[in-house]
């Protein structure tokens, strides 16, 4: 069988018929699907903590770093309803997680750190695990494209940082459509960039709403790179509770992204 195509069955008129599968494109997510946003978060606020040293004092690190997690989860989750304006996004996560630590920070400071940190961050090179096997993998063999919702001036300093451009043909940022995933349209511009048909194209991302059910409610097949999801249900099982659960199973789960190449 030719590598990338693959049989599904289909129950039809009592009986099974199979039908031939195959992908031409590949729309990857950036942000903790490729760009591993969680070790390069923490090295860039190590060392932002080490150059703001004289404002921050003894702040706990892991406290804080904790908080500012928490927080960014939740205003980026606003972000992508339109809920929240992007400098305060890049704000108020800050703020809360300095009020959280008890310190007491001008607004001069926070927005300083933030602005900082958004150089710092973004020059950060590390990957997820097997991100460039599947890419080199993957490269020639099919059309592959990035559609992010990261801010659009520094998703290149991201890809270049951790050797990411090259691969891929086209980068849809949401600033530049106007919507942000799960928007269906965001995918319906980024396949008529990519000139591609849905039926032949995949989403591979780590985030449950953006992109595994944007893409499902698009009718576009996706893979769910779930990382995040094992870590959580390693947390939950430490303080006794129960795994997390999707009432939708996804095309695909993927613990890592070498996982992909056994389908691709
Ligand atoms: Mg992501």
């Amino acid at each position: 069988m030719e590598r990338g195509a693959f049989f599904i069955g289909v129950w039809h008129e009592k009986n099974w018929t199979f039908i031939l599968k195959k992908y031409t494109h590949l729309f990857f997510d950036l942000d903790g699907t490729l760009w591993d946003l969680k070790r390069n978060t923490r090295t860039a606020m190590e060392e932002l903590f080490v150059t703001h040293g004289e404002h921050i004092g003894h702040i706990d690190f892991e406290l804080f770093f904790s908080r500012y997690h928490y927080h960014n989860d939740h205003v980026w989750a606003l972000y992508r309803q339109d809920k929240i304006k992007k400098e305060d996004l890049r704000y108020v996560r800050f703020e809360r997680a300095f009020a959280d630590v008890s310190h007491q920070a001008s607004s001069d400071f926070i927005d300083q750190f933030s602005l900082d940190f958004l150089e710092v961050a973004p020059r950060q090179p590390l990957t997820m695990e097997g991100a460039h096997q599947l890419l080199d993998y993957c490269k020639g063999q099919y059309a592959m494209h990035i559609i992010t919702n990261g801010f659009v001036e520094v998703q290149g300093h991201k890809m270049k940082a951790a050797a990411l451009e090259g691969y891929f043909e086209h980068m849809i940022n949401s600033e530049h459509v106007g919507v942000r995933k799960p928007h269906p349209d965001i995918f319906r511009y980024a396949l008529q960039q990519a000139g591609a048909k849905v039926e032949e194209s995949l989403m591979i991302g780590d985030d449950w709403d953006a992109d595994i059910l944007g893409a499902r409610d698009f009718g576009m097949d996706q893979a769910y790179l779930s990382v995040k999801e094992q870590e959580q249900n390693a947390t939950n099982a430490e303080y006794g509770n129960g795994p997390v659960r999707h009432n939708y199973k996804p095309t695909y789960t993927l613990h890592s992204l070498s996982d992909l190449m056994e389908i691709l």
